[in-house]
């Protein structure tokens, strides 16, 4: 058998997916570096939007059932957006939709992506209710003038609420996102962030570089040379540096670039994404991963809503439309899949093995990437341990400059 063998399918074309993505595209303002899908003030198609999404959940339950590519849900995430927006009806009507659309694992990971501002005024008991088990907060930083520079929507006080509700309702497993390089941050701003976060029983945390993306206010002030006050990146590797450090001391396992848990946290919902599994998903823009074909639902509200809001079908009719918004449709073909393999699973500190490539692939890695790898190790991005199953994964360095080990396989 050739190592390059493209008539061999994408094994993932025939796995069932156990994991659905639910994008909810609303935010109660816009920060100025976000390029997601997500508008504020648009309260007024909330109750069409769930609707809508209703539809699109039973189709997609439907068509996945007949094609035989899905089992019980393990994971359910509402993304976004700040699907707390919706507030906890239309939430739970969302949850329960699911309920009975598929099959759902009972201890799947039932996760709720939400912003301070609009959690606190949520029902930390009804959510739980309904089925939420895993809460992700926005702090982003502890500094309400990091937080106003950033257009964020809430102050520092919003978040001690909002954790301190959601902890009183039983909900646990709490994770909280934080950021690094933002204009006007200092070492010490991160570091009284992380004593701040110290205070809460957070179970996981993702911290992120903040990236100037173009169209947003940050990349229109970029061009204009408006957003003078970025850290240099010798400050930044410090902060990420901290944040590591802190992380250590919490008995936190760093487990991905940006993402650290304690033992038995990590995102089990992220985890399938890194791990090149299939998922199924929802919603505006939402993208999805099915039989092998990555899809991208339109980003054009009214368009979704006039396709799914007040669709009655079933059956047949219902399950034609499980892809009816996708606006981006790509076969993921073996080749794909395979660099796939690299540089979504070095993501993870527990890095790659080349017995796992052999076992999914049925066939060795070619020279190309092999040669990739060698010349990581040489550079000193990655570390090779022969005896775990030829195990390759980021050293310190390559933490650092991930980027360029990402790119050596895309
Ligand atoms: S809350 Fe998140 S999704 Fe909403 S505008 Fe801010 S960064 Fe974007």
């Amino acid at each position: 058998m050739t190592t390059t063998d493209t008539a061999l399918p994408n094994p993932a074309a025939n796995e069932a997916t156990a994991a659905l993505y639910l994008h909810i595209p609303f935010c109660d303002s816009k920060c100025f570096y976000c390029d997601f899908c997500s508008s504020p003030g648009r309260q007024q198609v909330y109750d069409a939007y769930v609707r809508s999404l209703q539809t699109e959940i039973k189709a997609s339950a439907l068509w996945l059932e007949q094609q035989q590519l899905v089992k019980p849900l393990e994971t359910v995430y509402f993304g976004g957006g700040t699907p707390s927006v919706l507030g906890c009806d239309r939430l739970s009507e969302l949850l329960q939709t699911v309920y009975a659309a598929f099959a759902v694992d009972p201890g799947a990971e039932i996760t709720l992506e939400c912003n301070p501002l609009s959690a606190h005024k949520l029902n930390a008991a009804a959510l739980k209710m309904a089925g939420f088990n895993r809460v992700s907060i926005g702090l982003q930083a502890a500094q309400d003038r990091l937080l106003k520079g950033l257009g964020r929507s809430h102050t520092v006080a919003d978040f001690t609420a909002t954790a301190n509700a959601l902890t009183a309702a039983g909900i646990t497993n709490l994770s909280a996102d934080l950021m690094i390089g933002l204009p006007g941050q200092t070492l010490t701003d991160v570091t009284e962030t992380l004593d701040y976060l110290s205070g809460f029983p957070i179970k996981h945390l993702s911290f992120y570089s903040l990236i100037i993306e173009e169209g947003t206010p940050f990349g229109r002030a970029m061009q204009n040379g408006q957003l003078a006050d970025l850290p240099e990146s010798e400050i930044e590797r410090q902060m990420y540096q901290c944040v590591l450090d802190r992380l250590y001391n919490w008995q936190f396992e760093h487990y991905e670039v940006s993402n650290a848990a304690l033992p038995g946290y990590a995102s089990r919902h992220n985890e399938v994404y890194w791990d090149g599994r299939p998922y199924a998903a929802a919603g505006l823009s939402a993208a999805s991963y099915i039989g092998g074909v990555r899809r991208c639902n339109c980003r054009d509200l009214d368009k979704y809503l006039a396709l799914y809001d007040q669709v009655s079908l079933t059956g047949t009719d219902l399950s034609r439309m499980a892809f009816a918004a996708a606006d981006v449709s790509e076969t993921v073909d073996l080749a794909e899949a395979q660099r796939e393999f690299f540089w979504l699973g070095l993501r993870k500190l527990a890095g790659v093995r080349l017995t796992d490539y052999q076992w999914r692939f049925g066939q060795a890695p070619g020279a190309e990437p092999l040669l990739a790898l060698r010349r990581l190790c040489a550079e000193g991005l990655l570390i090779y341990e022969q005896s775990d199953g030829q195990l390759y994964r980021l050293s310190r360095r390559g933490l650092d400059w991930g980027n360029e080990v990402f790119a050596a396989f895309v």
